[in-house]
């Protein structure tokens, strides 16, 4: 088991970088705690992949360093940092059975055919594969051969560190959120640090105690599920996580005030500085209300989602939604919106101002 640290790391696939975007990944500094779940979220392409590979050994990051327990281990191979890795697509053996694809981690590292039995079964049963233990792999679905891949990952038990990329986009979706459970259940059972990488908010925040955000090669906030919900540091967390997204207006700042379409908005965090190019309150469906005073908008859509109401409207500075329990009525036409307080926040070119 192993704390991770990545320090200053910066990988580029180019030979020569001119901007920002020739970077795959942009000044990452994390620590992972031993025995923690982890997830990493962010859409396609924006370098959880590279990151995971730069933490097992199969990428040299360009720039910056890679830490085990406070130890150095940029330049070891991937077999010395004894990681498990489980990739978005299944890797197995298709012409050896089930039992000889998961018994296969554990063969060459010296255990007797005893200890190898009894670790077989107990995965098999846990994900479901009992039945199929003597069959040839190759005879079946792609969420077959992808519980196996899991399986072999999970198979040994000294790993460091077990890494998840995307492991569940072959599943079907019933058993997506069984092995879900399985997997946050197997975590809580063996303490090993787990870092499950996904472009789905919902597996992020139901595996991870710490999700780490990605946008563009950067991470853009660490936090606990609520931490990301209740106060996102940055506006792509704001409307990436949370359905329907915070949302983001632009507004002017002048002495330490922010207003939209001249109405003064109240934030959660004092704003100390405007000097930026581009200046946007943050404000979730949830905490936005209907009143009698505060920003003229115009109702477009009511949508019924059985537990809520999403309410569509629009005002001079762009569109707001506003979520409402669904037993409540909803004013029509004409209304004036308000903002909680509390879950108000500034942004300056996307980023909190505190
Ligand atoms: P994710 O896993 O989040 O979808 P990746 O880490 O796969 O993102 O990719 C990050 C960026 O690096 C993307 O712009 C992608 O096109 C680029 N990239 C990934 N792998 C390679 C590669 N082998 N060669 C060149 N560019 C790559
Ligand atoms: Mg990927």
């Amino acid at each position: 088991m192993s704390k991770i640290t990545l320090s200053d790391l910066s990988h580029s696939y180019l030979d020569k970088q001119n901007s920002d975007s020739d970077w795959a990944l942009r000044d990452i500094n994390l620590d992972w705690q031993d025995g923690g779940a982890y997830a990493l979220l962010g859409p396609s392409g924006c370098g959880k992949t590279t990151l995971l590979n730069i933490i097992s050994g199969l990428l040299n990051p360009t720039k910056g360093k890679v830490l085990f327990d406070d130890k150095d281990v940029t330049t070891q191979s991937p077999v010395e940092r004894n990681i498990a890795q489980i990739f978005q697509f299944p890797v197995i053996y298709d012409t050896m059975t089930v039992y000889a694809n998961l018994a296969f981690p554990l063969k060459n590292r010296g255990m007797t055919d005893a200890e190898i039995d009894r670790r077989v079964k107990e995965i098999a049963d846990m994900l479901e594969l009992t039945k199929t233990l003597n069959n040839r792999a190759s005879g079946l679905t792609a969420d077959g051969k992808q519980k196996i891949s899991l399986g072999r990952g999970l198979v040994r038990s000294n790993v460091n560190v077990i890494m998840f990329d995307e492991p569940l986009t072959v599943i079907d979706p019933h058993l997506k959120w069984v092995l879900r459970s399985k997997l946050k259940e197997l975590h809580q059972k063996i303490n090993r640090t787990m870092i499950y990488v996904t472009h789905d908010q919902t597996e992020a925040l139901t595996f991870a105690d710490q999700v780490v955000v990605m946008h563009e090669g950067q991470i853009v906030q660490t936090g606990t599920p609520v931490e990301l919900f209740e106060k996102p540091k940055h506006t792509f967390v704001g409307h990436f996580i949370g359905s329907p997204g915070m949302n983001i207006l632009p507004c002017q700042i002048k002495n330490g005030y922010a207003a939209i379409d001249g109405v003064e908005i109240s934030t959660n965090t004092q704003i100390k500085k405007s000097n930026f190019s581009k200046t946007e309150i943050g404000i979730r469906p949830e905490f936005v209300s209907f009143d009698k005073k505060g920003i003229p908008a115009k109702i477009l859509k009511v949508s019924n989602t059985g537990r809520h109401k999403i309410i569509d409207t629009q005002c001079n500075s762009g569109k707001i939604k506003v979520l409402s329990h669904s037993s409540k009525e909803i004013p029509s036409g004409s209304v004036f919106l308000s903002f909680n307080k509390k879950y108000t926040y500034a942004y300056g070119d996307s980023w909190i101002i505190e």
